[in-house]
Parts: C-alpha cells; structure tokens; sequence
C-alpha cells in the first residue's frame, strides 16, 4: 500500500541514492546526492533531500560511499578477437603485417556459434570493467555480436568486416555483395533493442577495401543517417601502400575525396604529417586512441595533438586479445603517454589533466559516435550508469574525485552497472547472462580453435623469419 507521501511524489523504475555523483555535466559532483530513473532515461539528478521529497521508487540502491559515473564507452573492440587473448608474443607481433598474416585469416575461419561465444565473454568483460557501450571494429558474422548485445544489455555499434579489394586475402567478398551484406545487416538490426544497437559501416582499411566501396559507405551512411568507422593511418606499410597506388598519403587521400568528415570515426591515427594533422581537425572526423596496443604495434598516436586542435577524442582497448578490456587502465596509459612525451620534448608537466581523460571516457567518447545524450549524467540522458567503491584502500583518501578516478580506479572497483535503465551488473554480479555458463561454452569453443591459432603462428614464425 502506498504511503500518504508516495501519493505526493512520483514514481520511479530506480533510484541510486546518497552518493558521489560526477555528473561531468553542468552539476558538477554532487556529495550526498541522487539519481531517478525511469524507463531507460534519467528523470533527475540532484541533492539526496531534493530527489528523495519529490520521487519514490521500488527499486532504491544506497550507494552511499560509492561513486556514480556515466558509463565508459569503448570506441573500438575486435569482440572475436577476444579468442586470441594470450596469443601475441613479442616475436609473433615483431613480425608485421599481424592483421594480414594472422588476425584476417583466423577471423575467416570462425563459425558463427564461435563469433557468438566470443563475443558474449567480450561483453561480460565490459560490463565488469564499467564499460556500457562500444563500437565494433568489423566482425566476420556481425548478426552474432548483435545477438550478444541483445542478451546482455549492452549498448554497441555492430559493423561488419569488410574485404573487397583483393580476392586472395580470406573474407573476401566483392564491392556489390559487400554492399548487400551490409544493408541486410542494418535492415534486420539497426535500431533494434530498444536502440540499443546501432549499425554502421566499417572501412577495415584502405589495403583491403576499394575507393568504390567507401564512396557507396559515405552515400549510405548519409542516406540512412548512420556512421563509417575505418582503421586509418595505423601502419607504416599503409602510407607507403597509398602512395604507390593513388599518390596520397592515406589520411590526405581520404580527406581530399571527402571521405573523411563528420559522419567518420577513425582510429589510430598514427602516421600523419603536419598537414595531415591540419587535415583531420578541418574534417569534423572523430577519433579513436587505442594507447596500449598502439604502443607495441605501431607507435603513438597523434591524438594528443588532435585534441589540441579541438578534434573529438575517444578510446579504445582494441578488444580482449590485447589487453584486460579495463578501461581506466588505458586511461592511464594514454596519460603516461602523453606526459612522457611532453615532459621530453616540452619539460611540460601539463598534459593530459585527468579531467580530459574522463572525458575521453565518457562525454567525448558519446560525441564521437554522435549520441548527446549519453556519457553525462543529466536529466533526459539516457541511463547508462555505473557505480564504483570508492571506500577501498587504494582509493583512498579521495580530496578529489576526479583524480583519484583516473590515477587510481580500476574497472574491478566497478560494483553496479545499468545500461538503458536496465541493472545489468549488481554487487559485480551479472543479471542477463550467466557468467559462468558463456566461462564454460567459451573454454569448449577456444579447444577447438587453438590448432588453428598454433597453425597460424607457426606460419608465421616460420624459419628464417625468426628474429630473435
Ligand atoms: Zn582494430
């Protein structure tokens, strides 16, 4: 039965009540301070006494002690790829092109039920990391990941893996089959989850896709309102690949033809010359820095001086084979990057406040794939929330949120996810699917791929290519 006082506020689906709020929005952190949620968006946001005399609700969480944050957005995963964790040792990756010698062959040869699987453990490690949302770098059975956002509760950008250039390299299919394949995946799931999934078009690279191709992406993706993501400028042999075939360099070839703009998310972004730079920041693309892997691969990206340009700004782990998917972690790295560079060069101590790391994380991530709404904690966003202990010992003492979040916190500290208004994770367990089961269906599925992985890494480091 309802109380005298329930009659006079409103109802709620959940309220999160008596924490420390960062906003990142106009409210700053509130201490003592609450969320109401209704449906998948966020009703109020304020003082605990503000919140608490206006709406009620069934489902009130104390997180009194606990931080609430927008949830972090991953702006560039390989969900399969999370099948070769532990598989790239130092004398495999000193042995470029990793993703034509090994990573494209082994995709090719993955079932669908084997995507599924992976992609499944890819987004329980998300979730339990804080992550809420991400984009799909290019999947072989791309419908598989949608399936997986579907029954976890993610919110994710599923693209598909997109090879039309050169049919000796596995997953080939040519321009027009490309082109069908990927409206029948934007026709059958775009929008579907209560919008939960988007899809866009994936460029997997310039050596592997045709000018035509990417121009019918641009003109889809206009047409359709949705988006193109594309690896760009990520590797040495890909500068000199443009060169010899269009004359351009690749960040300069695809801005002059107008495929570099607003509607782009690219990422990597290493190897780009002054011009270049210039280039990108007049394009209105947003990028993605992938800061661990980037660092043993291929070298830095030129994200820090993006940003200096006003340029939009997102991270990415690059998914589960190379690293934990925590991203506060590569929040750090990308600001030991930064600060070791600059205190090199500039004897400047300045770079990368721990502010814009969260940004990084949140709001701007959210920018760069076009959704305001989400990666602030306001009224009318939608309720892509996480919580996270904060009374733990390697966090405290906390004068200042904002860096010991960035300096200290990792994904492990997250304690509660919800996504879409929806509790996906509580007290680190997870609600939509068992952990445990896609632990043991993943174990049965990485048996049967391991003499493919050995396969290819004997291929690879076949003798003579040895170096160490
Ligand atoms: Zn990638």
């Amino acid at each position: 039965m309802n109380t005298i006082g329930e009659y006079m506020r409103e109802r709620v689906d959940i309220i999160l009540a008596n924490g420390i709020i960062v906003t990142l929005g106009r409210k700053g952190i509130i201490y003592g301070g609450s969320i109401a949620i209704k449906d998948n968006r966020i009703t109020a946001v304020g003082r605990s006494d503000e919140i608490l005399s206006k709406y009620y609700s069934d489902e009130v969480i104390d997180v009194k002690g606990k931080v609430v944050l927008p949830g972090l957005i991953d702006l560039h995963v390989h969900n399969v790829q999370i099948l070769l964790r532990g598989s790239f040792t130092d004398k495999l990756t000193a042995l470029p092109p990793i993703w034509l010698n090994f990573l494209i062959p082994f995709e090719a040869n993955l079932t669908p039920d084997q995507v599924k699987t992976a992609s499944l453990l890819s987004m329980i490690n998300m979730i339990k990391n804080g992550t809420t949302c991400f984009v799909e770098a290019g999947s072989p059975h791309p419908e598989k990941v949608a399936e997986a956002v579907l029954e976890t509760g993610m919110r994710g950008i599923v693209t598909r893996s997109n090879i039309d250039l050169d049919p000796n390299i596995p997953m080939y299919t040519d321009t027009e089959k490309t082109i069908k394949e990927n409206l029948k995946l934007y026709n059958e799931w775009h929008g579907r989850g209560n919008g939960r999934i988007e899809v866009w078009f994936s460029v997997r690279e310039i050596m592997l896709n045709t000018i035509k191709l990417i121009d019918e992406f641009n003109k889809l993706a206009r047409e359709k309102n949705t988006y193109i993501t594309m690896h760009l400028a990520e590797d040495r042999v890909e500068v000199d690949f443009t060169l010899e075939k269009y004359g351009k360099r690749p960040v300069e070839l695809m801005f002059e033809r107008g495929y570099l703009n607003d509607r782009v998310l690219a990422v990597h972004m290493i190897f780009l010359d002054s011009r270049e730079t210039v280039m990108v920041a007049k394009s209105g693309a947003s990028i993605v820095w992938c800061p661990y892997v980037d660092s043993y691969l291929m070298g830095l990206s030129k994200a820090i001086d993006l940003l200096e340009l006003n340029v939009t700004v997102g991270l990415g782990s690059d998914g589960g084979a190379w690293c934990n998917m925590d991203l506060f972690e590569q929040g750090r790295i990308a600001r030991t990057a930064a600060k070791l560079l600059s205190n090199m060069i500039s004897h400047d101590k300045t770079a990368l406040p721990a502010r814009t790391v969260l940004y990084m994380l949140t709001r701007n991530a959210a920018k760069a794939i076009h959704k305001l709404n989400l990666g602030v904690l306001e009224e009318g966003c939608l309720a892509d929330i996480i919580v996270l202990d904060i009374d733990r010992s390697h966090l405290t003492p906390h004068y200042s949120i904002e860096e010991v979040i960035v300096n200290m916190a990792r994904g492990s500290d997250v304690n509660t996810v919800i996504i879409d208004g929806k509790i996906v994770m509580r007290d680190r367990r997870i609600l939509t699917v068992s952990e445990e089961r896609v632990l043991k269906e993943f174990n049965r599925v990485s048996d049967k791929v391991e003499p493919l992985i050995s396969e290819l890494q004997k291929r690879v480091l076949k003798p003579g290519r040895e170096k160490h």
